[in-house]
């Protein structure tokens, strides 16, 4: 089963992505980190890549399409991928569930859903390491980072004006993407206003009967799935 998830930011999103990957023991199809990776390699297509993003365009539905197709290539996505990032807009989750249905995945989307006010809130406490980037959530009451030991720091770009922007792009491009799934019948909501080890027992809560998994997640599990003791 690929499994997308979806959030507005501050919704724990990303997190929530890693935490099902880890569980279920599916590989992570991260966008902007494939984007940026391929954007740093000497190739072709690097260069076209780094040419949209340093000009500020989109990354053009094609491409990023073209890239999961080669991506589902590896032996490893057979079970299941999940995916935290695509598709990005209507007209990409078109084509992609077009691509699903040829390829013949089945496929579903997770939305965490969050108020605007909300994910403010969060996004304006939020703290982000240092050193390897991974971003903390205001229920995560530490200074370093329990990953690696790094100092957390407040990102330049979780100020006011930015995340408003952000926010009118997620209802623009994202939501859209997630009213698609729910008219598909394959969207689970799950309310993104808990802590992030109660949204990860929620999404299990649901995901469980879908995927017959035989057991359910015990608490230290779903702790162990986030780094905590
Ligand atoms: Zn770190």
């Amino acid at each position: 089963m690929d499994i997308l998830v979806f959030g507005i930011q501050g919704a724990g999103k990303g997190t929530q992505a890693k935490a099902v990957s880890l569980a279920l023991g599916l590989p992570i199809y991260e966008a902007g980190a494939e984007l940026r990776r391929l954007a740093a390699e000497n190739t072709p297509l690097g260069e076209e890549i780094r040419k949209v993003i340093y000009t500020g365009r989109l990354v053009p539905p094609g491409m990023v399409l073209l890239r999961i197709a080669e991506y589902l290539e590896h032996p490893a996505t057979v079970a299941g991928v999940i995916y935290d990032g695509v598709p990005r807009s209507y007209e990409q989750a078109i084509a992609f569930d077009e691509m699903m249905k040829e390829k013949k995945r089945d496929s579903l989307a997770i939305d965490i859903e969050l108020s605007e006010g909300k994910a403010l809130e969060r996004l304006e406490k939020r703290r982000i390491c240092s050193k390897c980037q991974a971003i903390f959530m205001p229920d995560y009451e530490s200074e370093v980072c329990n990953i690696c030991g790094g100092v957390l720091i407040h990102r330049a770009d979780d100020n006011p004006e930015a995340i408003k922007v952000r926010f009118a792009n997620y209802r623009k491009e994202t939501v859209p993407v997630i009213d698609y799934f729910r008219k598909q019948g394959k969207l689970l909501t799950i309310d993104g206003d808990q802590s992030i080890l109660d949204v990860t027992k929620d999404i299990f809560n649901q995901l469980s009967p879908l995927l017959k998994l035989k057991k359910r997640l015990k608490d230290e599990e779903i702790r162990a799935l986030h780094n905590m003791k």
